[in-house]
C-alpha cells in the first residue's frame, strides 16, 4: 500500500512543479493549462487503478460509481489550485521585486543602477522574472502542493474503498522521517471513520480527523479493519 503511495505521487509533484514553472517563466500557458488537465486525469485513472487492483488482490470487489466521484472532486480541486497557482506566483514575483527596492531604499551602496539591473537585467527576449529563478523562489513550494495534492487523491479513493467494506480503519503512516510524532502516536490504532482522533499541538491548537485529512500536509492513510477490530473511542493524543 505505501508502494502505491511513494510509486505514484511523484508523478503529480512533477506535474505540478513543471506547471508552476511554466507559469513563472511565462511560456505558453494555454499549453501548459492544457498539459495540466490532461496529466491531471492520467494521473487519478492510474493512483484509481492501482488501488483497485490492490484491493482485488485482496478478494474486495469495488463499487466504482463511489470512487467515481471522489475522482471527479479531485479533479475539480485540482483545476482550482492550477488557477490558484497562478495567482501565487505573480505575487511571489511582486515580492520578489518589491523586496528589491526596499533594498534600494536602505542600503545606501546599492545604487539605483544595481537594482535596476537586477530588476531589468535580464537577457534579450527573456522575461524580466527570468532573473530571479523559479528553482530559489518557488520550486520548494510547487513540489509540496503537487505532493499533497497527490497524497489527497489517494486518501480520498482509499477511504472511498475502505468504507464500502467496514467503519473502521487502522492508521497507518509512510513511516518515515516527515511524519510528525502526534501521527506516530496514531499509527497502528483503530478508529471509526466516525469517531476520528483529535491532536493537541505544543500550540493549543487542536485537529480531527481521519487520515490524511485531520491536518494539513498530512500523509497518513487509513488500512481496513474488520469488525472484529476495536476502536479507540474519542482519543486524544499531545504533541511532545
Ligand atoms: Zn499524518
Amino acid at each position: 500500500m505505501i508502494d502505491i503511495f511513494e510509486n505514484i505521487a511523484p508523478f503529480w509533484k512533477n506535474t505540478v512543479k513543471a506547471y508552476a514553472s511554466d507559469v513563472w517563466n511565462k511560456r505558453d500557458i494555454t499549453q501548459a493549462q492544457k498539459a495540466f488537465d490532461k496529466k491531471a486525469l492520467l494521473f487519478s485513472r492510474s493512483y484509481r487503478l492501482a488501488l483497485e487492483k490492490y484491493y482485488a488482490e485482496k478478494g474486495m470487489n469495488i463499487f466504482r460509481g463511489t470512487l467515481t466521484g471522489k475522482v471527479n472532486e479531485w479533479l475539480v480541486q485540482q483545476s482550482a489550485l492550477r488557477d490558484t497557482l497562478s495567482i501565487a506566483i505573480a505575487q511571489r514575483q511582486d515580492q520578489i521585486v518589491q523586496k528589491e527596492i526596499e533594498r534600494y531604499k536602505n542600503d545606501e551602496s546599492y545604487t539605483a543602477q544595481q537594482m535596476l539591473n537586477k530588476i531589468y537585467d535580464a537577457k534579450a527576449n527573456e522575461n524580466v522574472y527570468k532573473v530571479f529563478s523559479f528553482k530559489d523562489h518557488f520550486k520548494n513550494r510547487s513540489e509540496q502542493l503537487g505532493d499533497d495534492n497527490a497524497y489527497d487523491l489517494g486518501t480520498k479513493i482509499n477511504e472511498g474503498i475502505i468504507t464500502q467494506f467496514s467503519d473502521r480503519y487502522y492508521w497507518r503512516t509512510q513511516r518515515d522521517r516527515r511524519v510528525r510524532s502526534t501521527h506516530r502516536q496514531l499509527a497502528n490504532k483503530c478508529f471509526l471513520f466516525s469517531d476520528p482522533p483529535t491532536e493537541v499541538l505544543k500550540s493549543g491548537k487542536r485537529y480531527t480527523g481521519n487520515p490524511g485529512a485531520i491536518s494539513y500536509g498530512c500523509r497518513c492513510f487509513s488500512e481496513i479493519a474488520g469488525k472484529r477490530a476495536k476502536p479507540l473511542r474519542g482519543y486524544i493524543v499531545y504533541e511532545k
